[in-house]
């Protein structure tokens, strides 16, 4: 079979020697005569490989002592539900930015919790979709929290400079972009984001999370989402995701290896350049989002001949270019590039669409 390229949002591709070597080392792991998966979460030999994962995040998004980071279960959407049951107590509001599906769905979900703020930045200036700049979003300096998704995995909207709440903690889903590029860990309350496009397969969650934000808790939060039960308990007050977390391990050695954030982020960037250059370069391919919110993760792209849709999926698929459909609200195509998508199944979609744009135009 030749190489595939897929595109999927996620779950999304992963490195391939992490799956070489999760694939070698699966019946026998360390010695064990067993599955990593067969293992007690408890047994010392899983109980080091999940803080070495734990350090190896640490060091790769160079997180400050002062923050917990968190392996838990629920995905994004759990974080939706747990965000507020922490962060929110009884009497006070926070701001819900929303910048596109994700971020809005959030919101929504943050209104059974208590009294939520949302503010809309979503623009559209002569046909071009951009976003209200972060100096002026009308923030409550009361607010327990701001949340926001620095990343829209279906709009491709992302929102690169962190926004300044003048105190007031920041909360970000950083589902699809976290570990994509450096950022200061230090300028946030919390980050979260579900493992399944930069970090591991689906079922894990990590939750990032300063210390003093803890023990604030509804009553009736359910003790899995409890951050502070979770903290206090290393991630284990239930049975974590176990192989999840070992994938993700392995997933962090790799990125280690390849010279860290830093250095994936030069790759990621210049993926990105390379196709919105080929989107931006033909009339055949569109692309109408401001270019200083365009996302290096997600990308957006419509067909400016709409009819030609289904054959171009059909021939992308069979060139080996997998999952280009776009997100159904919002059609046309998608190519999510995460980390582990190389700079070759980008360069291999770009002479895909130049050569479909020359033989079909
Ligand atoms: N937030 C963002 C930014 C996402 O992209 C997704 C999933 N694509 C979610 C939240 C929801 O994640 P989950 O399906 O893990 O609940």
């Amino acid at each position: 079979m030749s190489e595939i390229f897929n595109f999927c949002a996620g779950p999304a591709m992963l490195p391939k020697p992490v799956m070489a070597k999760a694939q070698q080392e699966f019946l026998n792991w360390q010695n064990t005569g067993s599955s990593v998966m067969e293992l007690s979460h408890r047994s010392s030999i899983y109980m080091k490989m999940a803080a070495k994962a734990e350090a190896d995040l640490r060091e790769l998004m160079s997180i400050p002592d002062n923050y917990k980071v968190l392996f838990c279960h629920g995905g994004g959407r759990g974080q939706f539900s747990a965000v507020p049951l922490n962060l929110l107590p009884t009497g006070k509001s926070a701001d819900y930015i929303v910048s596109g599906s994700w971020s809005e769905a959030a919101a929504a979900e943050a209104q059974n919790f208590g009294d939520i703020n949302v503010i809309n930045i979503n623009q559209n200036k002569d046909s071009i979709s951009t976003l209200l700049d972060s100096n002026e979003w009308p923030l409550n300096q009361d607010a327990a929290y701001v949340h926001y998704c620095p990343n829209e995995t279906v709009n491709g909207l992302e929102i690169n400079n962190i926004p300044d709440t003048n105190g007031v903690p920041l909360v970000a889903d950083m589902s699809s972009t976290i570990l994509s590029h450096e950022i200061d860990v230090s300028k946030f309350g919390l980050i979260y984001a579900g493992a399944q496009k930069n970090i591991g397969p689906s079922g894990l969650t990590i939750v990032i999370v300063r210390e003093d934000l803890l023990g604030n808790a509804h009553k009736a939060t359910p003790c899995i989402m409890n951050y502070k039960m979770s903290a206090d308990n290393d991630s284990m007050y239930n049975t974590p995701p176990t192989y999840a977390w070992y994938l993700a391990g392995l997933v962090f050695q790799w990125l280690k290896d390849l010279g860290g954030v830093k250095a994936i982020e030069k790759v990621n960037k210049a993926k990105a350049e390379l196709l919105y250059q080929a989107i931006d370069n033909s009339s055949f391919y569109l692309n109408h989002i401001d270019s200083q919110y365009r996302s290096k993760m997600n990308i957006p792209f419509w067909l400016a001949d709409e009819s030609l849709n289904e054959q171009f999926l059909k021939e992308s698929e069979q060139a080996g270019l997998t999952a280009l459909l776009g997100h159904r609200i919002v059609g046309g195509m998608r190519a999510s590039i995460y980390n582990a998508m190389p700079l070759e199944g980008v360069e291999a979609l770009v002479n895909f669409m130049q050569e479909f744009e020359k033989r079909v135009r």
